[in-house]
Order: structure tokens, then sequence, then C-alpha cells
């Protein structure tokens, strides 16, 4: 694993989750249900669970849904899955909170933005009881600003000021500290307020790779806070995952970031875990953690004029994430295995020796066989129409026989 300094020293809990001081990376998501449909919300927080997600916040907007939530905790439980629960309020979160004492106890986390907490001369005493609330029931608050809700109150003294100034500044310049000082500024609150300096994370999510870059580095050098780490917004498909890595790679490289949501738009009738995966395919390639064992893969190209290769590659890749919960309950170190999967000889047999398994399939006008690479030797051929059915048994073989087998499960995971 790189070794990368982490910035923040502080360290909070969320449950059994350690997030900052020192603790690796957490990957945390978001359901898209209506949280009052219990059955439906508490299907999908063990979806995501089960991808790897190890926070999972909801949206209790309603009465139904501040009601729904020691019940879905309860469902939760009763299905073996642990993962604590984050509570997202706007606009009425002090009053759910007030009156859904259940739904204040069942979550680990209250998520706290300070532009939607009220207007006017409701926000101090709005923002005040959410904070007294976190006290009382000893939770941790995460102060997430967003630039689509930014305290226009804020802003607006900013830009006077900025406007009296002899040197003013560009109105995107104003809007990244207004985020940064919303941010900030929230955090002395909720301290003066009786919230601990070890019970407070902040975001200050955008949606502009440049601005979330300038903002984070901003607020990193400001506090030492753990950081949530996620561009808001970013979109649909290869547009959400590249600028989500491009924002938060950076960032994470510099060592700013304790824990980190892709905020990804589903495709309709997508599959929500999608987030999770990409989340973590972004710290385990940028050697921050292990999740579970790389497939290399080359692109492809003209010597391989076939789909077989292709659907080797697909089917090693969703064989190993439909096996890892069991396997990482099962193998000490399974997650930093490495999986080759090559189109052909010019750098199948290379990239094999230096996986802990490979296969090379055969390019265009090469011989129709498939060497196997295990620990760098070659260990076997593989001919004839199932090859990879072969293969993933091969691979199921060298998991259980290279990786020591845990004596007792290290975790629950659900089923
Ligand atoms: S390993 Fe072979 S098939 Fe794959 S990209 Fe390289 S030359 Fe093409």
């Amino acid at each position: 694993m790189t070794s990368i300094p982490r910035r923040s020293s502080v360290r909070v809990l969320i449950g059994p989750v350690h997030v900052g001081g020192g603790a690796p990376i957490v990957v945390q998501s978001m359901t898209n249900t209506d949280t009052a449909d219990v059955d439906g919300t508490a299907q999908q927080v063990k979806s995501l669970a089960r991808a790897g997600s190890e926070l999972v916040r909801v949206t209790v907007n309603t009465a139904e849904a501040a009601d729904a939530v020691p019940r879905i905790r309860d469902r939760l439980d009763q299905m073996g899955v642990g993962v604590p629960l984050i509570g997202d309020f706007h606009f009425n979160g002090h009053k759910l909170l007030r009156e859904h004492p259940g739904c204040a106890e069942a979550l680990a986390k209250y998520r706290i933005n300070p532009g939607n907490v009220g207007r006017g001369s409701k926000r101090d005493p709005q923002f005040a009881e959410m904070i007294e609330t976190a006290c009382r029931y000893d939770k941790p608050v995460r102060i997430g600003v967003n630039w689509g809700s930014l305290d226009q109150d804020l802003l607006t003294r900013l830009m006077d000021e900025n406007s009296a100034s002899s040197q003013p500044q560009s109105a995107q310049q104003i809007m990244r500290s207004a985020v940064v000082l919303s941010a900030l500024e929230s955090a002395r609150r909720a301290e003066a307020l009786g919230l601990r300096h070890d019970r407070i994370i902040l975001s200050a999510k955008v949606s502009g790779v440049q601005d979330l870059i300038a903002i984070y580095g901003e607020l990193a050098s400001r506090c030492d806070y753990p950081l949530h780490l996620g561009l808001t917004e970013a979109g649909m498909g290869s547009k959400g995952i590249v600028a989500s890595t491009a924002g938060m790679a950076v960032l994470l490289q510099r060592g700013i970031g304790d824990t980190i949501r892709v905020s990804l738009t589903p495709e309709p009738g997508g599959d929500r875990t999608q987030e999770v995966i990409v989340a973590q395919e972004i710290l385990q390639t940028m050697g921050l953690r292990s999740f579970l064992p790389l497939v290399t893969a080359c692109p492809g190209c003209g010597r391989t004029t076939s789909t077989v290769f292709q659907e080797l590659a697909q089917r090693i890749q969703t064989h190993i994430r439909h096996r890892m919960p069991e396997w990482r309950r099962e193998y000490e170190g399974v997650e930093d295995m490495t999986v080759a999967v090559m189109g052909c000889v010019v750098n199948g047999p290379g990239e094999s020796k230096h996986a802990n398994i490979g296969i090379s399939l055969p390019g265009t006008g090469e011989r129709p066989v498939a060497p196997v690479y295990e620990d760098g030797e070659k260990t076997v051929t593989l001919k004839g129409d199932h090859i990879a059915e072969e293969f993933q048994e091969m691979l199921e073989r060298y998991v259980a026989r290279r990786f020591t087998r845990k004596s007792a499960p290290a975790e629950s995971v659900p089923a």
C-alpha cells in the first residue's frame, strides 16, 4: 500500500466506524428509496453494505421517514447488517429529531446542511436545536455545505464586502470563500454549543472539479476536522465517474479526505451499488486501500477479433465481486490478489507472470490455447470450449490454496 500522510489527526467514531485520525479512508453511499418505505430502504441499505459501503445515509425529510428510521435499523439488525445509518436533514431536521426520539437514537450520525437549517431569524435557533440533540444523544455531526444551497446571508455579506474592497475578487472566488467559511463558522458555532471537536466532520461539496480542489485545499489548511469528500451532482455514467475521480484523486493524493462518496446519477433502473464500486476502485487503484482482487485486462485490439476475451474478463470480474463477501470472511489478504486476463501472447504471458494468477487467451491466428500462470509459473495450458469455466475453477482453487483460512469470521457479511 502507498503510504500517504493523512491530514486529519482527529478521529471521529460513527458507531463502530472510525473516520480520520489515520483510519483507512471510509467509503459511504446514500439510498434513493423513499425512507418511509421500510422494506425497500432496508433492502437497498443491505445491498449497499454488501457491496462494501461502510456508512449509509438516508434522507429524513418527513415525519413518516423519521418514524421509519428505527424500524429500518431493526430490520437491518435482524438481517445481520450492522452498517451505521446517517440521517440527512434539511429545513425541518430540528423538528423531526425533537418529535421522533427513536429516529434520533437509531441514527449513528446527523448530516446538517447549514444553508438549509432555516431562513433569517430561525436559522440560529434551529441549528442550535439540532446540535443540542446531537449532544444529548452523543452523535457525531457532519456539517455538510453544498454550494447549491449555500447560506445566502453569508454569501450576501461576502459579496457586499467584496464590492467595497479596493481589490475585488471574482464571483467564483467569493463563492469558494463562502463555502469554506460556512463550514468553518458552523463548526465553530457547533463547538460553542457544546458539540465536541471530535464529533464533527466537514464537507463542502460543489459540482466543478477545480472548485472542489480549491475549496477542499483551503478547508484542509484551515482546520483539522476529518473531511468528507465528494463532488456533488457529479452526473451520469462515465462523466460522473471521471469528474468524481479527477477531483477526488488530486485531493486524496495530497492527503485530503477521510471518507468519500461518489454521487452518481444512476441510469433508469440502474444499480445504486455502482457508486460504492467506483469509490472502492478510486481508493484501490490509487493504492490507498484494498477491497477486492483487481483484474488486469488489456484493452484488446486488432489481434482479438472475437468477443471471447471481453466475455472472460467480464465473467471473472463479476465472479470475483460476487464471491468477495465470502472470500473476505474466509481468507486472510485475498483482497490484495491480482488477476490478469489478457487477449494475446504479445503482453499476455508477461502480464500474467506479474499477477497472482493470469490467463493469456489466443489472439487471431494464434494456436487455440490459453496458458495460465500462477505465482509467475506456467501451470497449465487450457484449450477447448470450456476455457472460461476451467479458469474460474482454477481461480477458486488458487484462492483456497494461496490464502490462509481465517480461524473465525472477522465480520458479519449480509447474505
Ligand atoms: S495483449 Fe494482445 S490483444 Fe491485448 S492489447 Fe496487447 S496486443 Fe492487443
